[in-house]
């Protein structure tokens, strides 16, 4: 007897083998003959497999009679061919033992379809129905293309703190790290004395490990990161989380248009394994959730992204002839209406917007000759909007001082920063792709906090 999975059990050269399977029940239907056709899933794919369990089992009456939605059993019989529909194999139960009974009448997943709304509130339960499967192995087939892709690229993976002390781009979004007891918090001269704190200093859950990537390239050429970021901007949008994985990869002597072939070679590399590596799902997100989304995904596996300056999106915007929420304006950042309109009207395929106002970026992109934009880009894809944000960096010790001052930085905070301009410089970029992003886009699902196990967003941290 050999223990399988469904997935394996259903590939038709797996007929005639004797197998134990072990899973939850999904559905259980009597027929007149005096046998039972039972619904069995383990997660290993988003299908069923059928098993025909007959009258003359011993626990037929006692137990198999009983089975419903949500219990769990180990199935031992034989795979046949089955002479039904939309599968290959069944199995043919010889022995059905039960592990856990659950009770239909207070068991919270019913047969109907629940909205997402409903579901996010059963956060233990979700992943035991089909959509929530099928997002948990396309994000860890994401997460598997993110590592092949880069290990094949020759890059290093390096670990950039969860714990910073550098507030970087978070400038009032980011999460406090502190073991003072909130009640009484040390104060000196009316201010709190944080050197009284765990860590002597403010700290906070890091924004994004770009700067400590920076250190890495500097070092050892091409690198990436892969973990958790924090931000805790209060808004509750559709592609907002306040926990989130971010992929960031940073290396040494690639200037802007690397980093953009980069970008694109990435992107088109994890959604070409989603369409090769997970067809039963992508199948499903296209039935079910947005049936433009593998028409979608072919195209961006194929077509070249458009490549656009800002300045010239602003005037294709200004010329669009929409009605925007938010006004257009040469110096204001792009709102997701402008990144769609682009996106999905105008150009129809994903477009790396570059060359930004140099007002509304960070401190640490790359100043262009003109002195107004900088090195910046944002890669834009269809529905979600911007999935991917980069630069060069500056590698001026000048030009990034007066910046830091400019925005009104503490150049002393940063003095390891500016020592990889003052060592050894070198022109380097990179770029941070939001993984739960790239979950929404590639499976159409309409909220961001259905593209992550746990969302945290404001108000809300449950399970
Ligand atoms: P946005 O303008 O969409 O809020 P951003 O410009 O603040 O994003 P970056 O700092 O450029 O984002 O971060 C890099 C990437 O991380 C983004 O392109 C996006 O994919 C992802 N990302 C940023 N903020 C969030 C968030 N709150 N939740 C989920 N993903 C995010
Ligand atoms: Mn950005």
């Amino acid at each position: 007897m050999e223990k399988m999975t469904v997935a394996e059990a259903r590939s038709p050269d797996a007929a005639g083998r004797s197998i134990r399977l072990q899973g939850w029940i999904r559905t259980r239907r009597d027929s007149k003959g005096g046998f039972s056709f039972l619904e069995l899933n383990d997660g290993s794919s988003l299908e069923n497999i059928q098993i025909v369990a007959d009258g003359s089992l011993a626990n037929y009456e006692s137990e198999i009679r009983r089975l419903s939605a949500g219990s769990s059993v180990t199935v031992e019989g034989e795979l046949k061919q089955s002479p039904a529909k939309g599968q290959a194999t069944e199995v043919q139960a010889a022995r059905i033992t039960v592990h856990g009974w659950s009770d239909p009448e207070s068991y919270a997943l019913q047969k109907k379809r629940h909205s997402f709304e409903f579901l996010r509130t059963l956060a233990h339960l979700r992943p035991r129905t089909n959509t929530f499967g099928a997002i948990a192995r396309v994000r860890n087939q994401v997460c598997r293309s993110i590592h092949e892709f880069f290990q094949q690229e020759g890059f290093l993976y390096v670990h950039p703190p969860i714990i910073t002390a550098s507030d970087c781009e978070g400038a009032g979004e980011m999460f406090k790290v502190t073991t003072f007891n909130l009640a009484e918090v040390p104060k000196q001269a009316g201010q709190v004395d944080f050197t009284q704190d765990f860590f002597d200093r403010p700290s906070y859950l890091t924004v994004s490990g770009q700067l400590e990537a920076e250190i890495f390239a500097c070092a050892l050429g091409k690198v990436y990161t892969f973990g958790p970021t924090f931000r805790a901007e209060n808004s509750n949008t559709s592609r907002h989380l306040a926990e989130f994985w971010m992929v960031e990869p940073e290396m040494a002597f690639y200037e802007l248009t690397d980093n953009m072939d980069l970008a694109e070679s990435f992107l088109k590399r994890i959604v070409g394994d989603v369409l090769d590596r997970c067809v039963d799902d992508m199948q499903f997100f296209n039935s079910r959730i947005d049936n433009t989304v593998l028409e979608t995904l072919a195209d961006v596996a194929e077509q070249q992204f458009e490549r656009l300056p800002y300045t010239e999106a602003i005037e294709l915007l200004k010329q669009s002839g929409e009605s925007f929420e938010f006004p257009v304006e040469w110096g204001k950042d792009l709102q997701a209406e402008h990144e769609r309109y682009l996106t999905e009207k105008k150009i129809k395929r994903p477009v790396i917007l570059f060359d930004y106002p140099a007002a509304i970026k960070p401190f640490y992109m790359r100043v262009n000759d003109d002195g107004r934009t900088v090195r910046a880009m944002d890669v834009l894809v269809p529905k979600v909007g911007e999935i991917i944000g980069g630069s060069q960096r500056e590698e001026r010790l000048d030009v990034v001082s007066d910046r830091m001052q400019q925005q009104g930085l503490n150049a002393d905070d940063y003095w390891w920063y500016l020592d990889l301009r003052r060592y050894g410089t070198v022109p380097h970029s990179g770029f941070g792709l939001g993984l739960e992003r790239v979950i929404q886009f590639v499976t159409g699902m309409a909220n961001i906090r259905d593209c992550v196990p746990f969302p945290r967003t404001p108000g809300s941290a449950e399970f």
